[in-house]
């Protein structure tokens, strides 16, 4: 079986990949950490991946290269979760090519679906104390004192001014990126959206797991 797990900048998809991989025994498949790999090699490829990383000019080409150059190591039976990819829709082309390769294909596509206000919310209250590093979020659960740590009266550190607005900008373009991808699943029927409205792990990995078994 083949997952496809996506969902917007700090949403807990990874921590949900990694449990979904365990569980069924699926190799995870994770871009950033293969590229982090690659570009820590001293390779052609390696260095070719650390360039454009440096200068924020990573190609869907590179990213596929990177993939099929690990692919040896993911070999798995039970298949594939394939962790915020792919991210467009030449992605899903080359996704689509390289799966078939083993004649697998994407089954179900799961989308984390959260309230951009709530994830913004969630991002830009969170902050933590410099010094024992506690943890509070300025609007859900403030500390007493503004600024200052309950357990130990340390400094809380602080976001930079325009946070809550570049943390809004990324949400738009992620939504506008990947509506042409989610549309192309849903075509296929195989696109399940997970409504995330701040929910513990638990309660997504049930929905998840549930869609998956019934699969
Ligand atoms: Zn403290």
């Amino acid at each position: 079986m083949q997952i496809v797990l996506l969902g917007p900048p700090g949403t807990s998809t990874l921590e949900l990949g990694r449990k979904a991989a365990s569980v069924h025994q699926l190799a995870l498949i994770n871009p950033n950490d293969i590229l982090d790999q690659i570009a820590a090699e001293n390779t052609e490829l390696g260095n070719i991946t650390k360039e454009a990383r440096e200068h924020g000019r990573n190609s869907d080409e590179l990213t596929f290269a990177a993939l099929r150059h690990q692919w040896p190591t993911f070999t798995n039976p039970n298949g594939y979760l394939l962790h915020g990819l792919p991210q467009n829709v030449h992605q899903i082309e080359l996704l689509h090519t390289l799966l078939a390769e083993e004649d697998r294909a994407v089954d179900l596509v799961f989308n984390l679906k959260v309230d951009n206000d709530i994830l913004v919310e969630q991002q830009v209250g969170y902050t933590q104390c410099l010094q024992c590093g506690a943890e509070y979020n300025l609007y859900t659960s403030p500390p007493l004192v503004d600024r200052v740590c309950d357990n130990c009266g340390g400094r809380l550190k602080q976001r930079p001014a325009d946070y809550e607005e570049t943390m809004s900008n990324r949400l738009r373009l992620y939504d506008i990126q990947m509506a042409p991808v989610l549309a192309h699943y849903k075509s296929q029927n195989i696109l399940i959206h997970i409504p995330d409205q701040g929910d513990q792990i638990a309660t997504l990995w049930e929905i998840m797991q549930q869609h998956i078994t019934s699969a």
